[in-house]
Parts: structure tokens; C-alpha cells; sequence
């Protein structure tokens, strides 16, 4: 895993190549697009220059085959002024600078200009090669000086032939500075240059004055011989412009005067000269700036966003994780628990089963002492042969074998619950029944019992033996709870309200343990150790629920506990 700090530097790193890359293909970008700019304006250029330069050219060669000038070249004064008017004529027309009429000598004949102040008549350009070349035949196109005028101009020119001989040669002159002009009209000069390149190398035309009749390249003294010779800049020697020409992807670059071009050139079909179209890129780079600030602002968003996202993600899968973990964990722990409680239940099962003996044979064990104690005061009746007594002991024996059955009969309780009948019974008698087979162990156990005084009249819906027998857990706790009591008082107390009655068992005994409390009703709940079952209130309890009463117990102010029993003195419906 990458450190923190690292994981900067690489985006950092990342970030400025990214940069790096964005300058780059932005450069190119606009490069190209300047490149683009001047091909499209060169090729603009050259036909618009090669379209005027063609109509030019062809007038010297109209002239050349109109009869009325081949018989004013051979008969050269007859039609002077009629010639001279023409060649204006035409020259307005056409929009050139000069046309004039050479003879054999090179002399002027005839010229449009014959009425201004520089008129050519008279002067012999014979040293000029529009003359010389296309005396010879050729059909010229020359790019010179003005003798006169001084001014830049394109000459076009055309031998005059009479019977296949030359006689004369036509000539017409346009000033370049027309083009100059005519280019702004293009529009094509924003933030761009021109300039026409002669095959000399010197510059012809340009919209920079300071480029013109110079050149960007160093003239060897040949040159130089060749140019003086040929007096087409007549006494102008061209001056070298310094710059500085490479080459960059095929694009070709001029530096000068410390700007940046890109340029693009392309020949002119009907002069011997080359259009060259400069576009300026020197701010190329720092045109770049808005485009980087941008990408920066983008890359910085995306990699926010990305590392929140990835942030979110990893907190995600972690959760995941840990929440997978977790579950696993529950999952051990429960099949551990599980493992423990089987074992717990066996074990409880085992304890179960030696508590519920221990109980079986404490609640049996009342009766039989009981019956025990009635037996021996039988014998001893018999032996005195008083039979009426007799009689009775045997009837409480009777009574006292019953009740062994009942109890053993209640153990089901737990697993089959036992159809109740439920049925009005005086209280007092359930109470009174209750008593008497509770006496061995309220005798034992030396209790003072104070016998209910019920109303007869008081009735309760109960099942007599059931309630009987939760009668008699009652009291039976109630008296093991005084043994070693200083006072030991076994009282009731009776409350009859308009459908219910409520009796209280009360003693004087230890009282109820306070943590015993949330225990008491539960099953095998038992403080007596060994001596305990624990089943007795739990059963207690399921018994008055079902005779739709309530069982609670808490304890005296003054010492010892009180087990309340609350009752319908009614029929109800639930009587299951
Ligand atoms: P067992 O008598 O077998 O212990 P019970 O369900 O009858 O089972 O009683 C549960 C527990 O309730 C007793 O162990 C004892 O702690 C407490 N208890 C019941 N009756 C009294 C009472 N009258 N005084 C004090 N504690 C009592």
C-alpha cells in the first residue's frame, strides 16, 4: 500500500504530465492551425494575383495582332495621336500602369501616358530585357523598377510581328503596390504577412515596406554582378533582412525581429516568383495558458471526486468486511453457545431428575407421617377397643392415602395438564381440609395456627383439590419458613369484594429473600438446597391462573411473609 504522502507526489507527478501534454498537443494544435491559415491564404493569394497577372498578359498579345498597331509599327508616324489614345484608352480600361510601343531600337513610339509629364515618348529602354527578350520572341513577363516613376512594376511584353518579322514590341506596365492594396481587400492580413520572392531572391511585393526590394537571403557578389547588370532595381542594391529559417515537423518556422511565423509558399503559374504567407505564432505559447488553467481545474475535480468515491468505496468493502467478520463470529459464538447449553441441559436434565426425587420424596413423605401417626394412635384405639375413635383415625388415614395419590397425581400437571372442574366451594371448609393435612408438619415444625372465622356463605370457583393442594404448599412454606422462629404464627385474612375474594396466608416466619423476588414462580426455583423442589409456587401459580385467579406474594412490615390469593366468587366463563 502506498503511504499517503506518496500517493500525493504521484498525483502531483501525474497531474504536471498531464499538463506537460495538454501544452504540447495545444501548441501543436494551434501550430497546425496557423499552418492551415497560411496555406489557405497563399493559395488565396496566388489565384487572385495569377488571375490578374493572366488577364494582364494577354493584352500586349491583343495588341500584338491588332492590325491598326502592326501598321502603325511598321508606318510609325502616320497614326501618332490615334495610337496614343488607344493605348490610354486601354490602359484605363484595364486598370495597368503604362502601355507603350517600342520600335527596332528599343525607342518609344507610342504610350498611354503620351500627354503626362513623364511620358516615355522618346526614351529608349533598348537595354531592358522586356525589350530584348521579346524582340527575340519571347513573350515576357519582367518584374523592374520604374526608370522614371521609380515605382515597382511587372512588365509585360510582346513582340509586334509584321510578314513572321518583329517591327516592334508592345509593352505593359503594372505597378505592384496595386496588389499591395488589393491583398487588405482579401483580408487576409490579420496577424499574418506576405511577400513575393523574384527567383533572384529578392522580395517584389509585401505589406512590410522595410522587406521590399531586399531580401532574406545573403546575396553573393555574383548576385549582386547579375542584379547591377541587369539595372531592374537601377542603382538599388538589396539589403539582406536578418532572420532565421527552420524547419519544425514539417512545418516550416521564420523567426524575425523577434516574432515567430509559421510560413507556407507556393509559385505563381504566370511569373517566376514565389508567394510566401507568414502567420504569426510568437504568443503560441502563452495562448496555452487559459487551456492549461482549465485541464488543471478539470484534473483537480476528477481526482477529488475519484478519491472521495475510492474513499467511500474502501469504507464500504471494510464494512463489508467487518460486518461478513461478524457475522462469523456470531456464528462460532452461537454454535459454542449451543454446544455449552446442550451440555448445560443435560446436566440440569441430570440435576432435574435428582431435585425432582428429592421433592417427590419430601411431598410424600408429609402424608405418609401423617398416615404414620394416625396408625400408631389406631393401634393404640384398637388395644383400648374404642371403635368409634377408631373409626374416625381410620377415615383420616383414608383421607391421607388419597392425598398421596393426588400428589403423585400432580406431577403430570407438567406434562399433560389435568381437566379442571371448577365448582363453588365454602372457603373456609377448602381452607379448614387444607389444614388439617398440613397438621404433622405445622406440629413439627411447632406452629401456632389461628383458624379461620370464614362466613360460610363465602364461596369460591375453584377445583377443591387443586385449590386444595396449592392450600397446602402454602402453609407447609409458610411453616418451614418459621422453623427456628422465635414467634411462629400461622394466620388468614379474608376480603370479599363485590365479585372477587382475597385471602391472605400470613406468617412470622424468615420472610421472602429479596433476591428471590423475580424467582419465585419460576419451576425448580428453591432456597431449601437439597430439601427444596422448587416446584410448589410455580404450580401454585399455573393453578390460579386457571381458575382465572391471581397468586402474589410479598413481605410483612412486621416480619414474615404474605402469600395472597385472589378469586372470583362467581361463575366465569374460562372454566378449562
Ligand atoms: P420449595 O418449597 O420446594 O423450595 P416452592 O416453590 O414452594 O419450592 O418455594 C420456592 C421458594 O420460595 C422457597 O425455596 C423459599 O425460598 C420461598 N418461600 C416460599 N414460601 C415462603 C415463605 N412463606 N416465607 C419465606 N420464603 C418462602
Amino acid at each position: 500500500m502506498f503511504s499517503f504522502s506518496k500517493k500525493i507526489i504521484t498525483v502531483c507527478v501525474l497531474l504536471v504530465l498531464i499538463l506537460v501534454v495538454t501544452f504540447w498537443l495545444g501548441r501543436s494544435h494551434d501550430v497546425e492551425q496557423a499552418t492551415y491559415q497560411a496555406e489557405r491564404q497563399v493559395t488565396q493569394l496566388n489565384n487572385y494575383i495569377d488571375t490578374e497577372l493572366a488577364r494582364f498578359s494577354a493584352i500586349p498579345q491583343l495588341l500584338t495582332y491588332n492590325s491598326l498597331m502592326i501598321d502603325f509599327v511598321d508606318a510609325q508616324p502616320q497614326h501618332y495621336n490615334a495610337i496614343n489614345n488607344y493605348l490610354a484608352d486601354i490602359q484605363q480600361a484595364s486598370g495597368a500602369s503604362d502601355i507603350f510601343v517600342l520600335n527596332t531600337q528599343g525607342e518609344v513610339i507610342a504610350s498611354s501616358n503620351w500627354q503626362a509629364d513623364y511620358t516615355f515618348l522618346g526614351s529608349n529602354f533598348a537595354f531592358r530585357p522586356y525589350f530584348k527578350r521579346a524582340f527575340a520572341g519571347e513573350k515576357v513577363a519582367y518584374f523592374a523598377l520604374g526608370m522614371r516613376s521609380k515605382e515597382r512594376g511587372i512588365y509585360f511584353s510582346q513582340a509586334v510581328y509584321r510578314d513572321n518579322k518583329a517591327i516592334g514590341v508592345v509593352v505593359l506596365k503594372v505597378n505592384v503596390s496595386k496588389f499591395e492594396d488589393d491583398r487588405e481587400l482579401l483580408n487576409t492580413s490579420k496577424g499574418s504577412h506576405f511577400f513575393l520572392q523574384l527567383a533572384d531572391e529578392v522580395i517584389a511585393m509585401s505589406d512590410m515596406q522595410t522587406w521590399r526590394l531586399n531580401s532574406f537571403t545573403e546575396l553573393d557578389i555574383t548576385m549582386r554582378r547579375d542584379i547591377k547588370s541587369r539595372r531592374a532595381y537601377l542603382d538599388h542594391q538589396p539589403l539582406y533582412i536578418k532572420q532565421f529559417q527552420f524547419s519544425n515537423e514539417g512545418i516550416k518556422h521564420l523567426k524575425i525581429d523577434k516574432k515567430l511565423y509559421v510560413m507556407s509558399q507556393r509559385p505563381l503559374r504566370y511569373f517566376n516568383a514565389t508567394m510566401n504567407v507568414l502567420v504569426d505564432i510568437t504568443k503560441v505559447n502563452s495562448a496555452q495558458l487559459p487551456r492549461l488553467f482549465w485541464v488543471f481545474i478539470i484534473c483537480s475535480l476528477v481526482i477529488i471526486i475519484s478519491y472521495i468515491l475510492l474513499t467511500r468505496f474502501a469504507g464500504y468493502k471494510k464494512l463489508v468486511y467487518s460486518r461478513h467478520s461478524l457475522e462469523l463470529e456470531v456464528l462460532e459464538r452461537t454454535q459454542a453457545l449451543e454446544k455449552v447449553q446442550t451440555a448445560l441441559v443435560q446436566s440440569a436434565k441430570l440435576a432435574t431428575i435428582g431435585q425432582l426425587s428429592a421433592g417427590i420424596n419430601h411431598e410424600i413423605n408429609q402424608p405418609l407421617s401423617a398416615i404414620n401417626t394416625y396408625l400408631a394412635s389406631a393401634k393404640r384405639l384398637l388395644a383400648k377397643g374404642n371403635t368409634s375413635a377408631l373409626g374416625e383415625s381410620l377415615v383420616v388415614i383414608e383421607g391421607l392415602v388419597n392425598r398421596v395419590h393426588q400428589i403423585v397425581g400432580q406431577l403430570k400437571h407438567f406434562s399433560k395438564p389435568s381437566k379442571m372442574q371448577l365448582r363453588p366451594y365454602p372457603l373456609a371448609g377448602l381452607v379448614n381440609n387444607a389444614l388439617m393435612i398440613s397438621s404433622a408438619q405445622l406440629k413439627q415444625d411447632n406452629v401456632q395456627v389461628e383458624p379461620p372465622q370464614f362466613d360460610e356463605t363465602v364461596v369460591v370457583w375453584v377445583d377443591s383439590l387443586k385449590f386444595e393442594q396449592v392450600l397446602v404448599n402454602l402453609i407447609t412454606n409458610a411453616s418451614q419458613a418459621m422453623n427456628g422462629a422465635i414467634i411462629r404464627n400461622l394466620s388468614f385474612q379474608l376480603e370479599c369484594f363485590e365479585e372477587r375474594v382475597k385471602l391472605s396466608i400470613l406468617d412470622t416466619g424468615s420472610g421472602i429473600e429479596q433476591h428471590a423476588f423475580g424467582n419465585l414462580f419460576e419451576p425448580f426455583y428453591s432456597t431449601k438446597s437439597s430439601k427444596g423442589l422448587g416446584l410448589g409456587l410455580s404450580i401454585s401459580k399455573q393453578i390460579i391462573d386457571s381458575f382465572n385467579g391471581c397468586l402474589s406474594a410479598h413481605n410483612r412490615v412486621e416480619g414474615g411473609a404474605e402469600f395472597i390469593i385472589s378469586l372470583s366468587n362467581r361463575q366465569e366463563n374460562k372454566d378449562d
